[in-house]
Order: structure tokens, then C-alpha cells, then sequence
């Protein structure tokens, strides 16, 4: 029998052949599909490299200057290079990047300026707003009183049913931002009813803040009070989270809010892959990707439409396109699954007015961030709209046979992603 290796040396292929059959299925799985997963992206060989180093041992709590440990001169020169990346991505007069995900984000602001029982007014879920914005199955639909407003028929958010619900509710936090609503936000809009009843606002960009460094989304500073958002979705950066506020004041109570609010120790290696991130998005190169992203997402919309699928809002300002499949006869759920079984993969959705639950819908979400990540741009967004109209064409006209593979149109969607490779093996 073969000597087991040193615990240092081992690789995983010995140490952990179940796990690692997993993993590399998983890799091969990416490289042969095409992904079209809205939060779905990849970061640069430079960001993982600084996720796997060695920093991620060093243990650290506390901000820099003020840890509980020793040893920590290096994370704590990260650390701030991280915070003054955010703030310069965004004109923020403050930032926290300890956060661990989107919804800790949201979860620390919550802690730092509400007390349960306290009013929350949030776009509702099926408009395109996000869990953690009260939703009663989150957390923070349990301690706070919220209260939703929506979109017109077309799609729009409805800022006077906003104003409206704000007056009568007083909410002390208006949250604006969510995981499916396409269009640019009026942000200063938000903030003049936000001061008719004195709530704080809070802005969560997590889906198109690459959009909002590289200046092709409209800035919620100096308007919003607050803005969180995830590292990982448009941004290309590490799963996690990011917060920050106009006014440095409140840096405290953030601060605290996260830890010991509500984390113990930050990510040194997460925070690492942000600072990475972070000076990248503020690179000219990054202003290209963004633009590719939009081009991407737009050129989606408009082939879709133009082979007669119904786009909600009839396009769209943020690196996602929603189609709403009612005109088609089809489900989102059937729709993922068929596309799924072809090599691309989305995720079904909601759509505003919907009246499927869930778990079935009535919408796809398509986003670019990950296709745009691999190069791809306008001809082939154009291509894939052929391709997913295509499949999608073919399951409307056969109920109950949406899982039967074309071989043809799968054969498409391999070549398209070879010719677009991930990280080279
Ligand atoms: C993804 C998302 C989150 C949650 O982020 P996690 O990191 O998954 O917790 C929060 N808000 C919005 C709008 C999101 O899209």
C-alpha cells in the first residue's frame, strides 16, 4: 500500500476522491454550458489566486488598527485598501467590507438603525425585490413591519403608489434595489419622498453595481443615505458583501453593527479577493466589460422580442432581461428546465402581476454579467436569443416533451462556449 502523503502535500484527488469527482464535474460542467444565471459570474485568475493564499489563516477581528490578535500588520493594510477602492468606486464617504454575504449586508444596516417592530416600505418580491428586504420568511419580515409597494402593469416602479404608502406608513427605512427589477432606479425621486417623512433610505445594488463603478447605471450617492451590495454578482468578485453610506458618520454604527453586532471575525482571503476586485472595477478595461455587459443584455431583450417573446418593461437598464412567457403558454419552470436540458442555464421568476406560485412563475431571468466575463458580446448575445427562442419555440409546441434534447441546438450551444474558454487548464 502507498504511503499517505504529508497533511501539507496531499492533494485533494487522494485526500478526497468523492469530493473531488464532484468538483471537477462541476468544472466541466461550466466550461461546456453557457451561463445565463443573473447573480452568475467569474472572477479574474488575480482575485482567486488572492482567495487561496495564505492570508486566509491569519486570524483577525476587530478593524484595522483596533484587532483583538497580533500579527496582523498585512490584513490590516488590505483591509483599508479594500475600504478606499469602495469608496472611490462609488463616492462613498464610508465603507464596510467585512460583510459575509448580500443579506448580512442588509442585515447589519437593519441592526444599525431599527429596533423591531419598526416599519420598513420595500419593493414586494414579485416586482423584483429581494428576501432580505422583509420578506416574512426572512428574518427581517419577522422583526419589522413591512410594507410593499410594486409596479405598474407595465412594470415600472410606481413612485406615487411609493409616495402614497410612505405617507400613510411612515416607515423609518425605504429600501429600493432588488433581484429582478430591470430598470434604473430614480433615485433622487426615492430621496425627496424619503424626506417628506424623515426615513432614512437604503439602496441595494447588489445585481448592477459593476454598472454603477463603471458609471453606466445612474449613482445612487449622493442621493440614497446607504448602499450594500454583493461582491460576486456584476461586480466579478468574491461571494460577500459590501456597505456603505454618504455621510462617514455613520461608519460607527455600521462598524459595530457587524462586528460584534452580528459576525465574529472578517474573511481575510475574502477580503483580499475584494481589494483585488475592487481596483480592477476602477480600471478603464472595467468600464468595457460593463458596457459589454449592458450591450449583452439588451441585444437579448430586443432578439427575444423581435422573435415575439414578451420582455417586461420592454427592455432593460441592468445586466439582466426579464421575459414574462404568459403570451407563450409557458412556465418559468418548464422554460429553465428545457433550456437546461440544451446547455444554457436561467432561473425561472417571478413577474410583476404574476399569479403562479414560486416554485413554478411565469418569468425568466437572463443575465450577461457571466457571458460578458467570457468575452462574448453583442453577435453572440444575438445568437443565444436565436438559440434560446429556438428551444423555447419547440417547448411551447410540444406540452409534456420540454426535456427531449434537440441535438442540433445543443450542439450550438457547446461550440459557443468552446469558442469562449474559462481559465486555461
Ligand atoms: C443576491 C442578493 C442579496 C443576497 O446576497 P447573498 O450574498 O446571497 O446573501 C441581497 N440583495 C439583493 C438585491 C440580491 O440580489
Amino acid at each position: 500500500m502507498k504511503a499517505k502523503r504529508w497533511f501539507f502535500e496531499e492533494p485533494l484527488a487522494e485526500a478526497d476522491p468523492e469530493v473531488a469527482r464532484y468538483i471537477l464535474a462541476d468544472e466541466s460542467r461550466q466550461r461546456s454550458q453557457v451561463e445565463l444565471i443573473a447573480p452568475k459570474n467569474y472572477m479574474s485568475k488575480a482575485v482567486r489566486e488572492a482567495m487561496g493564499s495564505m492570508v486566509v489563516f491569519t486570524t483577525v477581528e476587530g478593524y484595522p488598527g483596533k484587532r483583538y490578535h497580533a500579527g496582523v500588520e498585512n490584513v490590516d493594510a488590505i483591509e483599508r485598501l479594500a475600504i478606499e477602492r469602495a469608496k472611490a468606486m462609488f463616492g462613498a464617504g464610508y465603507a464596510n467590507v467585512q460583510a459575509h454575504s448580500g443579506s448580512q449586508a442588509n442585515q447589519a444596516v437593519y441592526f444599525a438603525l431599527l429596533t423591531p417592530g419598526d416599519t420598513v416600505l420595500s419593493m414586494d418580491l414579485s416586482s423584483g425585490g429581494h428576501l432580505s428586504h422583509g420578506f416574512k420568511s426572512n428574518l427581517s419580515g419577522r422583526w419589522f413591519k413591512t410594507i410593499s409597494y410594486g409596479t405598474t402593469p407595465d412594470g415600472f416602479i410606481d413612485y406615487d403608489a411609493m409616495e402614497q404608502l410612505a405617507r400613510q406608513h411612515h416607515p423609518k427605512l425605504m429600501i429600493v434595489g432588488g433581484s429582478s427589477y430591470p430598470r434604473a432606479i430614480d433615485f433622487p425621486r426615492v430621496s425627496e419622498i424619503a424626506a417628506q417623512v424623515g426615513a432614512v433610505t437604503l439602496a441595494d445594488v447588489s445585481h448592477f453595481s459593476g454598472l454603477i463603478a463603471a458609471k453606466e447605471y445612474p449613482s445612487p450617492f449622493p442621493h440614497m443615505d446607504f448602499v450594500t451590495t454583493t461582491t460576486n454578482k456584476n461586480l466579478r468578485g468574491p461571494r460577500g458583501g459590501l456597505i456603505m453610506s454618504r455621510d462617514p458618520a455613520f461608519g460607527k454604527k455600521i462598524d459595530s453593527a457587524i462586528f460584534p453586532g452580528i459576525q465574529g471575525g472578517p474573511l481575510p482571503d475574502v477580503i483580499a479577493g475584494k481589494a483585488v476586485c475592487f481596483g480592477e472595477a476602477l480600471q478603464p478595461e472595467f468600464t468595457e466589460y460593463a458596457r459589454r455587459v449592458l450591450s449583452c443584455a439588451r441585444t437579448l431583450a430586443s432578439s427575444l422580442s423581435a422573435r415575439g417573446y414578451r420582455i417586461v418593461t420592454g427592455g432593460t437598464d441592468t445586466p439582466f432581461t426579464m421575459v414574462d412567457l404568459r403570451t407563450r403558454g409557458l412556465t418559468g419552470d418548464v422554460a429553465q428546465k428545457t433550456l437546461e436540458a440544451h446547455g444554457v442555464t436561467t432561473n425561472r421568476n417571478l413577474v410583476p402581476q404574476d399569479k403562479e406560485s414560486p416554485n413554478v412563475t411565469s418569468g425568466l431571468r437572463m443575465g450577461a454579467s457571466a457571458i460578458a466575463a467570457r468575452g462574448m458580446a453583442e453577435p453572440e448575445a444575438s445568437e443565444l436569443a436565436e438559440i434560446i427562442a429556438d428551444v423555447l419555440d419547440r417547448a411551447a409546441a410540444k406540452p409534456g416533451q420540454e426535456l427531449e434534447v434537440n441535438a442540433s441546438i445543443a450542439q450550438r450551444v457547446s461550440a459557443l462556449a468552446e469558442r469562449f474558454p474559462l481559465y486555461p487548464t
